[in-house]
């Protein structure tokens, strides 16, 4: 690993064909495809299986998935990351982490921490390290279907009122699960922006209000914001999260990495340079990464902060 820099590390991706309905590839061929971009550091984050069949996307009820199969595929998955984290070591450092999701809305807290606890054969924890997102409101979708958006709206009574559901429970999931990083942290524009609400706003006061809230959970546990590049892909004109939380979180000293939120090989670095500038054009000039101080298995995980 000689000349990669330092900051160019992704704290959320690394999703396979192996492992779930909406990626492709090998997780292999994920790593080998980090390998070529020039990572650091890459973060595997493959999402938790759902719990009830209610859950299921619908591609994955299409190719008849079932609550029972994704389990498997998780299982499957936990081993694969770490023999891989073994095998591309002195290549590319692999952090073995997973997506916590926040639904059933009751009860998915000790559910996501039976996953994060989850040991290897030898006694050792099987990740290193987890990501918190929320992509459900009422228990919808909210970055899938657009009907299923338009309905999370109804049922919130308008966009303003979702934005504000969203942030709430933002903040509740970073409390409750503490994890090390907070992924695309407004998530919630993706449908506005592509429905295209009229006059809809995701930044009048009542919102920022509860995107603050939200902000200070994620500093009191101490976690990172994941900057990603995922909105870049999407045609959303810029990562997440947009230019006014990126600065208020930095003011409040939050820091932030890079997560290319990968389900595919080309989508491995894609949108990190971009972001890099975003950062720093937002007066930004490090991020924060994780780092792993000893061996996979029994060393620890660690912030650092690197200059961009
Ligand atoms: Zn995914
Ligand atoms: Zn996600």
């Amino acid at each position: 690993m000689e000349n990669v820099a330092e900051w160019k590390v992704s704290l959320h991706g690394g999703h396979s064909g192996e492992f779930c309905d909406h990626a492709e590839a090998t997780l292999e061929e994920m790593l080998n495809a980090a390998v070529e971009a020039r990572y650091h550091t890459f973060g595997v984050t493959e999402h938790v299986p759902r719990h009830e069949a209610r859950f299921l996307y619908p591609k994955e009820i299409q190719m008849g998935w079932t609550v029972e199969k994704i389990h498997d595929d998780f299982h499957r998955y936990r081993e694969r990351v770490h023999a891989l984290a073994h095998a591309f070591e002195g290549r590319l450092n692999v952090l073995r982490g997973l997506e916590m999701e926040s639904v059933p809305e009751r009860g998915y807290v000790p559910l996501m921490q039976a996953f994060r606890n989850l040991k290897l054969a030898d006694g050792t924890p099987n990740f290193d390290y987890a990501v918190g997102s929320v992509h459900h409101l009422h228990e919808m979708g909210l970055d899938g279907e657009q009907e299923d958006f338009k309905r999370i709206v109804e049922l919130s009574d308008g966009v303003e009122n979702t934005a504000v559901l969203y942030y709430t429970r933002i903040a509740e999931m970073v409390t409750s699960l503490r994890p090390e990083v907070v992924s695309h942290f407004d998530l919630v524009k993706l449908n506005v922006m592509r429905i295209g609400f009229e006059g809809a706003r995701l930044d009048t006061p009542r919102i920022t209000k509860l995107a603050e809230t939200a902000l200070e959970a994620v500093k009191s546990v101490g976690a990172i914001l994941d900057l990603n590049t995922a909105g870049l892909r999407k045609g959303l004109g810029e990562p997440y999260p947009a230019p006014w939380i990126v600065q208020k979180a930095h003011a409040m000293g939050i820091g932030f990495c890079f997560g290319d939120d990968s389900h595919r090989p080309s989508h491995v670095g894609e949108g990190v340079p971009e972001a890099r500038q975003y950062l720093l054009q937002l007066g930004v000039p490090t991020v924060t990464v994780l780092r792993r101080e000893g061996s996979i298995g029994s060393g620890t995980i660690v912030q650092k902060q690197v200059a961009l």
